[in-house]
């Protein structure tokens, strides 16, 4: 196989040092902004931190001005007006992750158990998410209006939860069944508890001391559930990987991993010549809907406010036409142990630089933004100019399945776009792996397309 394959060459050349410095600043985000709502909560800090301040708040813009907006707390969009206002560059990349959310009547017991029953966000493996250590994030809103944030699982001292397999003594049966079904979606049934509650009469006693350990820490009633917004991530810190340390495993790498080097990207511009956004956006692993995902109007409306503080005479759709977008996100990397799925001569590897994806989707290019070669080559041109190592790739062989990215739902506004990131082995596993230098790669592309 390796005769036929094109020319590689390793990204890890020479930076080592600032990929392995980038690398620890990365996994510290990571560990921290595991969902929507935490990535955003982390990213808004680390702009106000570094100076950003919200755009509602200011009245008139000019360059050199750093503003962000918080799109109900899942989404945000922060920019560094440029010398030239009337357009922009955007690099968007997406804070959401395949997880586990709770149903709206999710507890029950059975057999001395207590259990929440699940209905699982993204395209998961859903057999990969049993025997899994999991962490419970989000908010509950109570009938008297208190809003609960919660994050168990994730601190030495607490307790964490999970999902059992059926052990392979009896498993005659289960194992003969398709992968797909080896694990069903009503399957997805949490362990919370086991201690019953002595004083209640009659059954599920289990299920009644939970929600009295619920009320007692937390004020909840059963209820709540249904107006909650609960999900169940894989609960622990992002690891090195291998004896070189090269490697990062850790939960939500898609698209955490563009997402930090568009954030540290924004950080480094000053004035920028043309405008710079980082846009983060929300779900994307359930295709970009709703009011926080990328196809909503919340660029144009951003776009809109821009041209309103700056007193431009453009229109908002004028200036989202002229505007040039890299659509952040992570691509397949080769897997050696599955080379039955990659078509190596057009297979990103991990370690090779970041990927430039012309386009993804399924079959013959359905649902593609397919960009156009114009714009490849003013990509590969900034590239060259800035020494960024690069692969040029496709998702897998061709029929066998397929994947999107915000591209095309950047690019339906006129913006040129084209995907970058880097590759990930194990995608929307608990447990994802990138390669540290193809992190760094594509942390040097978006920089140079922002500054
Ligand atoms: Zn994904």
């Amino acid at each position: 196989m390796i005769g036929l394959m094109r020319k590689r060459t390793s990204a890890w050349q020479k930076d080592t040092s600032k990929v392995f410095k980038f690398a620890e600043g990365y996994m510290e985000f990571l560990a921290k902004a595991k969902t929507e709502r935490a990535a955003t909560k982390t990213i808004a800090a680390t702009l106000e931190k570094n100076g950003f301040k919200e755009l509602s708040k200011s009245k008139i813009l000019k360059a050199g001005d750093k503003v962000y907006h918080n799109q109900k707390g899942k989404s945000i969009i922060a920019a560094v007006i440029g010398k030239q206002n009337d357009r922009f560059n955007l690099v968007g990349s997406h804070i959401d992750s395949p997880r586990l959310d709770l149903k709206p009547n999710p507890l029950f017991e059975d057999s001395s158990i207590a259990l929440l029953k699940t209905h699982y966000y993204g395209g998961i493996k859903k057999y990969q998410w049993v025997n899994v250590d999991l962490a419970l994030y989000g908010v509950i809103h109570t009938k008297d209006g208190k809003k609960i944030e919660l994050c168990i699982g994730e601190k030495d001292d607490e307790p964490r939860f999970l999902m059992s397999d059926l052990l392979p003594h009896l498993s005659k049966k289960q194992m003969e069944k398709k992968a797909d079904e080896i694990i069903e979606g009503e399957q997805l049934n949490i362990f919370i508890g086991n201690i019953p509650l002595e004083a209640k009469e009659g059954k599920e006693k289990v299920k009644a001391n939970i929600l009295k350990i619920l009320n007692k820490d937390y004020g909840i009633v059963e209820d709540d559930f249904s107006f909650a917004e609960l999900n169940f991530i894989p609960a622990g810190k992002p690891r090195e990987i291998g004896f070189d340390r090269s490697m990062i495993a850790g939960y939500g790498q898609d698209d955490k991993s563009c997402s930090y080097a568009n954030l540290m990207s924004i950080l480094d511009v000053k004035t920028p010549a043309v405008t710079a956004i980082a846009y983060f956006s929300d779900k994307e692993e359930i295709g970009s809907y709703g009011n926080t995902g990328a196809q909503s109007y919340i660029l144009l409306d951003f776009a809109e406010q821009l041209v309103q503080k700056l007193g431009l005479k453009t229109s908002p759709k004028e200036m989202l036409r002229q505007s040039k977008a890299i659509s952040a996100d992570v691509s397949a990397g080769l897997d050696p142990s599955f080379h039955e799925s990659h078509e190596e001569r057009n297979a990103a590897i991990i370690g090779e630089g970041v990927v430039i994806e012309k386009y993804t989707g399924s079959g013959g290019k359905y649902s593609a933004n397919d960009t156009h070669a114009e714009y490849m080559n003013e990509i590969r041109q900034l590239m060259l100019k800035n020494d960024v190592r690069f692969q040029a790739s496709e998702i897998g062989k061709i029929d066998i399945g397929g994947g999107g990215t915000i591209a095309l739902y950047l690019s339906r506004f006129g913006m040129d776009t084209v995907d970058a990131g880097p590759a990930v082995l194990g995608m929307h596993s608990p447990r994802e792996i990138i390669s540290k230098v193809d992190l760094y790669e594509s942390y040097k592309l978006y920089r140079a397309f922002l500054a």
